[in-house]
């Protein structure tokens, strides 16, 4: 019997202790929707307007209330807008597009219907370009349709009431393919697309007031299948993190549950970001419980060709486009040009003080960019404030020539420049005005600079002799003096000639 393995015949060593199914066998398929409000100054349908933050109810007519019999008319400049973000995003603008009922019950839409598009959208197809661990890719989109917003349930203290000044606001709603397949590659997708809206003027992009909201459809399905699993919807998620963090999490609960024998339900869901967990919110509605149908106040939408074209033409450089410019035609790093990009309205700033620098100064292109962009990002970047899709600078870019053409005159130096920015800034003044009135125009009278220079060295002699017993580093030490002694005015580099011709001779 020693012959003979001991080992019984069917033991799990035969086996693998693989379990069936893991985490590894699924893959997770997201698709998103955002709700982006046009930036208008009045709502879709009626004259009331959009501005944030007004007392409750103080923004309101009888069209966006919704009182019977009052008829919308369609702000024109809305579906601009919408149209220059499809033009944005490569989608094909619909010169026709009809406007539907989408009919449902709650108490942010008295009316009992929203207006929005269904068969007929403006835009259709399109794509958003984003990067995902350094690697460019694109996701396609379905559709964007224009809508209006509901009002606004506000909860206080045991009892709801209703704020209409929402009502009636215009939207975009940007459908995505369900193209997605992780929390970080939806952040990416959204921060890109934020970012074309708020430089196509479309929308200024601000998470905390809602004015860009993203709903995502979150699934799985075995790794390889094409079909798609039961959907649930994430809704209400107002940061890019927690829109990453949710995915993720709701991602780990479906594969729990079907880990488990169990099955995902189609349902709304929230995100508890304190316990890192999606809630159920309520089960979701098909698209044909909204009984949508066209709107018999509102005929169709046509934009005539030619109004299309002159649109898509004027459609401003996105951000992308602006980064691959500095870097090709400037020479920024990718670094220095994703941090001026931050904002449109700093994009803007750095090239038209760049022309205008270029232009004044006569220097090429490259060098007034890179001069204009390091002294925006060292001195300027900090100061800068932001309002939506406007933003405030301490000096205007047509000032902040003014004072570097001083500095390429070697009128001012840069150290001197800085403190000639801080004037500006508090009195209005520009900085020739500054440097004339407080007399801060850098020292190049050779005489004045050799007394200065002959001072440091005979009240130096230790300093000198090591210098001339082959201590040349010491050299800085002596222009740091001489400019002390000339408060920073001297010209740094002919204080050096001067020095070294002074010490070696
Ligand atoms: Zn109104």
């Amino acid at each position: 019997m020693s012959d003979f393995s001991t080992e019984p015949a069917g033991s799990a060593a035969d086996f693998s202790t693989e379990p069936a199914g893991s985490a590894a066998d699924f893959e997770a398929v997201i698709g998103l929707e955002v709700h982006a409000q046009l930036a208008t100054r009045t709502k879709l349908f009626c004259g009331c307007s959009t501005a944030y933050g007004a007392a409750p109810n103080t923004q309101v007519c009888a069209v966006c209330l919704g009182l019977p019999g009052a008829l919308p008319v369609v702000n024109a400049r809305a579906l601009e807008l919408a149209a220059l973000a499809g033009f944005s995003l490569g989608c094909d603008v619909r010169p026709r597009s009809v406007f539907a009922r989408k009919s449902y019950f709650y108490p942010d839409l008295a009316k009992g219907y929203q207006i929005s598009q269904l068969d007929e959208p403006l835009c259709l197809g399109g794509y958003v370009r984003y990067v995902l661990d350094g690697e460019a890719r694109s996701a396609r989109l379905t559709r964007i349709h224009v809508e209006e917003d509901a009002a606004k349930n506000l909860h206080l203290g045991g009892r709801t009431v209703v704020d209409f000044n929402r009502a009636g606001t215009p939207l975009i709603e940007i459908v995505g393919e369900p193209e997605l397949r992780s929390g970080a590659e939806a952040e990416a997708y959204l921060r890109a697309l934020r970012e074309v809206l708020m430089f196509a003027g479309v929308n200024d992009g601000n998470l905390e007031e809602g004015s860009f909201r993203c709903d995502a459809n979150v699934s799985i399905r075995p790794r390889g299948s094409a079909t798609l699993g039961t959907r649930v919807e994430l809704k209400n998620i107002n940061s890019f993190r927690f829109v990453r963090l949710a995915i993720e999490s709701e991602i780990r609960r479906q594969e729990a549950l079907v880990l488990d024998g169990g099955k995902v339900t189609q349902e709304t869901r929230g995100y508890d970001d304190a316990r890192d967990a999606t809630f159920a919110m309520r089960s979701k509605e098909e698209a044909h419980d909204y009984r949508y149908f066209p709107d018999p106040d509102l005929p169709p939408v046509s934009i005539a060709p030619a109004r299309l074209d002159a649109l898509r033409d004027s459609r401003p450089e996105l951000a992308e486009d602006v980064r691959a410019r500095w870097t090709n035609e400037l020479g920024l790093t990718a670094y220095d040009a994703g941090v001026l990009t931050a904002h449109p309205e700093v994009a803007r700033y750095v090239d038209r003080a760049a022309t205008g620098l270029a232009a004044k100064a006569s220097l090429a292109a490259n060098v007034a960019g890179k001069k204009v962009a390091n002294f925006v990002m060292s001195e300027v970047l900090r100061d800068v404030t932001t309002d939506g899709l406007a933003a405030r600078f301490p000096i205007s870019a047509d000032a902040l020539v003014g004072l570097l053409v001083l500095v390429e005159a070697g009128t001012i130096n840069g150290k001197i420049a800085k403190d000639v920015l801080v004037r500006m800034r508090e009195s209005g003044d520009d900085a020739a005005t500054i440097v004339e009135r407080e007399g801060l125009a850098q020292v190049t009278d050779t005489g004045a600079l050799e007394a200065a220079v002959d001072a440091v060295i005979a009240a130096s002699p230790s300093q000198v002799a090591q210098y001339r017993a082959g201590k040349t580093a010491l050299l800085g030490y002596f222009v740091g003096q001489v400019m002390k002694a000339t408060k920073g005015q001297a010209n740094p580099a002919q204080v050096q000639a001067i020095l070294k011709a002074k010490l070696d001779g």
